[in-house]
């Protein structure tokens, strides 16, 4: 399928690896130019020349916090104007509710709430003024069911969705159509450091963490990036006009719910 963005311009964060990575090759693919983030300049270069290699796309490369206001100050001027946006940061730790401290609160909300919406306000006015755009937001399917090792995401990530659940519905008539992908779990290195923290937590090894972890899965299996770069170029293609403010699984069926 021809998913009608070739030469759109699109700003993916945290993009050197991960899920991020997945959606910066599917763009890539689809024929967008890129701007690709991550604070580790050594992986983020490697990764922006696999893609320019195998794409023949133009990517430009911002190694930079994109939580810190200065870090995002610098990518936002190297970006300029893109017509797609996909958000993405690393996620809060773990731990349970009595761990955290009210600057605890204060990282995670700044991460995975205040951060997509800096950039969201930054970039979505010229969008509008254009007439075009498309935001995803990489999110966790914690804001759907709450995951009991991680009560910094379940919390803050559901302040991002609630900006996007007013904000998407505010924009879409001027052709922002602004959408959150719910990752499970996928096969990262986010994934094996969590697998970690099992083995240690449990005394089991890291192959049996990870057997346990997909065995709890209907699919049987961890996810793939590139399979969720797919859903996220979707997302950001000329047929997803009609989406918005939408929250979509991807987790092999692990949330049980009938809707
Ligand atoms: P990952 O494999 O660890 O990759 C994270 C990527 O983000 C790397 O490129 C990293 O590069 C970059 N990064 C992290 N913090 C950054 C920052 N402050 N500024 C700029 N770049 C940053 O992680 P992932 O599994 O793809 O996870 C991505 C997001 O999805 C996280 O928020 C995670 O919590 C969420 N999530 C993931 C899963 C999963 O199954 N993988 C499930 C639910 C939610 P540098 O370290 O060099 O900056």
């Amino acid at each position: 399928m021809d998913l009608g963005i070739s030469g759109k311009r699109a700003l993916v964060c945290a993009s050197s690896k991960g899920l991020g990575r997945g959606c910066a090759e599917a763009l890539a693919e689809a024929g967008c130019a890129l701007v690709m983030n991550a604070r580790g300049s050594e992986a983020l270069e490697s990764a922006a020349a696999d893609i320019r290699a195998a794409h023949g796309v133009e990517v430009v490369t911002v190694a930079a916090d994109i939580v810190d206001p200065d870090g995002r100050a610098r990518v936002l001027e190297a970006a300029g104007q893109v017509d797609i946006l996909v958000t993405n940061a690393g996620g809060p730790p773990p731990g349970i509710w009595s761990d955290w401290d009210r600057q605890d609160f204060l990282d995670a909300l700044d991460g995975s709430m205040l951060t997509p919406i800096a950039l969201m306000q930054a970039l979505m006015p010229a969008m509008i003024s254009r007439g075009w755009g498309r935001v995803v937001n990489i999110t966790s399917r914690s804001v759907k069911s709450p995951l009991l090792n991680l009560g910094l995401s379940n919390s803050a990530r559901a302040g991002l969705t609630g900006f996007v659940a007013g904000t998407s519905r505010q924009v879409a008539d001027k052709g922002v159509i602004i959408n959150n992908l719910l990752p499970g779990v996928h096969d990262t290195d986010r994934i094996g450091q969590l697998d970690r923290v099992t083995s240690e937590r449990e005394g089991i090894s890291m192959e049996e963490a990870r057997r346990r972890g997909e065995a709890r899965i209907p699919a049987g299996r961890y996810g793939r990036a590139d399979e969720f770069g797919k859903m996220c170029a979707f997302l950001c293609s000329a047929h997803a006009g009609y989406i918005v403010g939408q929250n979509i699984v991807l987790d092999g069926g692990e949330t049980f719910a009938t809707i």
